[in-house]
C-alpha cells in the first residue's frame, strides 16, 4: 500500500505549512502547486479541447454547414458558403493555440445585404442551431449615441448574456445577428432613412465592439444609469453577422457598374451583367457609397448578398424545408388526429397571391393562416380525422379572409 506522504513533493512544505496535502502513489502535492500546476496546464494547453467542447477534427466542415444550412433555407448558396467559410474560421480561431509564430487569425464578421424576407435572419439563427452558441438578434434601429433615447450600443451584449443565461464565458464566444444595419448609415446621400439615430456616431459605437474590446454591459439593458452593476464582456472572440436590406443601393452599383464599363470591352461586360441581381456584384466601395463608414467596413471583411425569391423559390420555401410552414400545418393538424393533405395546384394559389402583394416569404405564412383559419377553428370540437385542401376551398376560404389587411403590408 501506498505510504501517505508528509511533504508535498513540489515545494517541500509539510502538512503544518499548508491547508491541504493530496496524496498519490508516490508522493503529494499541497492545495498551492496544485492550483498552480492548473493555472500552467490552463495557459499551456489552452484548446486541445476548447471550452466549447470540441476539438478541430469534430468541427463541422465549411461543406457540413452549408448541407446543414440547405434543410432550413432555400438557395441563397453563395451566402450559405460565405457564412459557413466564415464560421468555420471563426471557431479554428477560437481553437488556435497561443501563437507562437506571431501568426494571429482575424475575426470573420460577416455582412449580407438582400431585400427584407430573403433569408438573412433565418441564415443566422439557423447556424446557432448547429453550433449550440448562445445567439442573439438585435434590431440596429433603436440603437443611439449615448445621451440619446433609445439604446445604448452596449444593449445588444445584454441579449447574448441573457442568450447565455449570464454565463459571460460562453456570451464571449457567442454570435451577434445586427438586424437593419443599413439604418445606421450616415443620412446624406441616403433615400431610405426614416428615423434618426444619429448614423455616424452609433457607427463609431458598433465599430468598438466589432473591432473587440472589452464592454460594460448592463445587464438588464436599456439605458445606463450610474447605480447599475455592470458585466464586463470582452467583444473579441465574438462573431457579429449584420444584416441589411440597403434600400436603394442598386442605384449606387449601377453607377460604379456604368463608370467601370465605360470604355474598352463596355459592351460585351454589360452584355453580361444581370440586372435583375444587381446586389451579386456588390463591393465594399456600395456599403462606404450607402453611408457606412470605412472602419465599420473594414471590421465587416466577409460581405456577401441573397438574392430575390423568384417563384420557384417560393414554392420550394412552402413545403422543403426541414420545418416549412405546410410540415408545420400537417403536425398542428396531426396533434388533433386530422390527417391533412393539400393539392399541389394550392401551393401555386399561395405563391401567385404572396406574389400579387408582393409579400414574399413572409407573406406565405400569412396566406396560409387566412386559407387554414377556418378549419383551425372548427376542426377541433369536430368529428372528422380528415381535411383534404383543394384549389376551390383554398380560393374561398382567402376571398373570404381579410384580404385588405394583406394588401396593406405591401
Ligand atoms: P430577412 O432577415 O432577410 O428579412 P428572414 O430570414 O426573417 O428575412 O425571413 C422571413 C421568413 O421567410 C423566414 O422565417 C422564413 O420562414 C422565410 N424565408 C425567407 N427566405 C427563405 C429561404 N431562402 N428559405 C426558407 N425560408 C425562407
Amino acid at each position: 500500500m501506498a505510504k501517505t506522504s508528509e511533504k508535498c513533493a513540489f515545494c517541500g512544505r509539510d502538512s503544518r505549512n499548508v491547508d491541504m496535502l493530496i496524496n498519490g502513489v508516490s508522493g503529494a502535492i499541497c492545495d498551492e502547486c496544485a492550483q498552480q500546476a492548473y493555472e500552467i496546464v490552463k495557459e499551456q494547453i489552452p484548446a486541445s479541447k476548447s471550452s466549447f467542447g470540441l476539438d478541430q477534427k469534430e468541427l463541422p466542415k465549411p461543406a457540413d454547414i452549408k448541407t446543414f444550412l440547405d434543410q432550413y433555407v432555400i438557395g441563397q448558396d453563395d451566402a450559405k458558403r460565405y457564412l459557413a467559410v466564415s464560421v468555420y474560421n471563426h471557431y479554428k480561431r477560437l481553437l488556435q493555440k497561443v501563437s507562437t509564430d506571431d501568426v494571429e487569425i482575424e475575426k470573420s464578421n460577416i455582412i449580407m445585404v438582400g431585400a427584407t424576407g430573403t433569408g438573412k435572419t433565418l441564415l443566422a439563427r439557423t447556424i446557432a442551431k448547429l453550433l449550440h452558441v448562445p445567439f442573439s438578434i438585435v434590431d440596429a434601429t433603436v440603437l443611439t449615441e449615448a445621451g440619446y433615447v433609445g439604446e445604448d450600443i452596449e444593449s445588444i451584449l445584454t441579449r447574448l448574456l441573457q442568450a447565455a443565461d449570464y454565463d459571460v464565458e460562453a456570451a464571449q464566444r457567442g454570435i451577434v445577428f445586427i438586424d437593419e444595419i443599413d439604418k445606421i448609415a450616415r443620412k446624406s446621400d441616403n433615400p431610405s432613412i426614416t428615423r434618426d439615430v444619429s448614423g455616424e456616431g452609433v457607427q463609431q459605437g458598433l465599430l468598438k465592439l466589432l473591432e473587440g474590446s472589452i464592454v460594460n454591459v448592463p445587464p438588464q439593458g436599456g439605458r445606463k444609469h450610474p447605480k447599475q452593476k455592470m458585466i464586463a464582456v470582452d467583444t473579441k472572440n465574438i462573431l457579429f453577422v449584420c444584416g441589411g436590406a440597403f434600400d436603394g443601393i442598386e442605384k449606387k452599383i449601377t453607377q460604379r457598374l456604368n463608370t467601370r464599363v465605360v470604355g474598352y470591352a463596355a459592351n460585351k461586360e454589360q452584355a453580361t451583367i444581370d440586372r435583375n441581381n444587381l446586389l451579386k456584384y456588390i463591393t465594399p466601395t456600395d456599403l462606404k457609397s450607402f453611408g457606412l463608414i470605412p472602419e465599420i467596413i473594414g471590421r465587416l471583411p466577409i460581405l456577401t448578398y441573397l438574392n430575390p425569391l423568384d417563384r420557384k423559390t417560393l414554392r420550394s420555401i412552402l413545403t422543403e424545408p426541414k420545418n416549412s410552414i405546410i410540415k408545420q400545418y400537417v403536425k398542428l393538424f396531426e396533434m388533433d388526429g386530422i390527417k391533412l393533405a393539400f393539392d399541389d395546384s394550392v401551393f401555386e394559389y399561395i405563391v401567385d397571391k404572396a406574389l400579387e402583394f408582393k409579400l414574399g416569404a413572409r407573406g406565405l405564412r400569412s396566406i396560409v393562416e387566412a386559407v387554414m383559419m377556418d378549419a383551425m377553428y372548427t376542426m377541433p370540437s369536430e368529428n372528422k380525422d380528415e381535411l383534404h385542401v383543394t384549389l376551390e376551398y383554398a380560393k374561398e376560404k382567402f376571398e373570404k379572409s381579410d384580404v385588405n389587411r394583406l394588401q396593406q403590408m405591401t
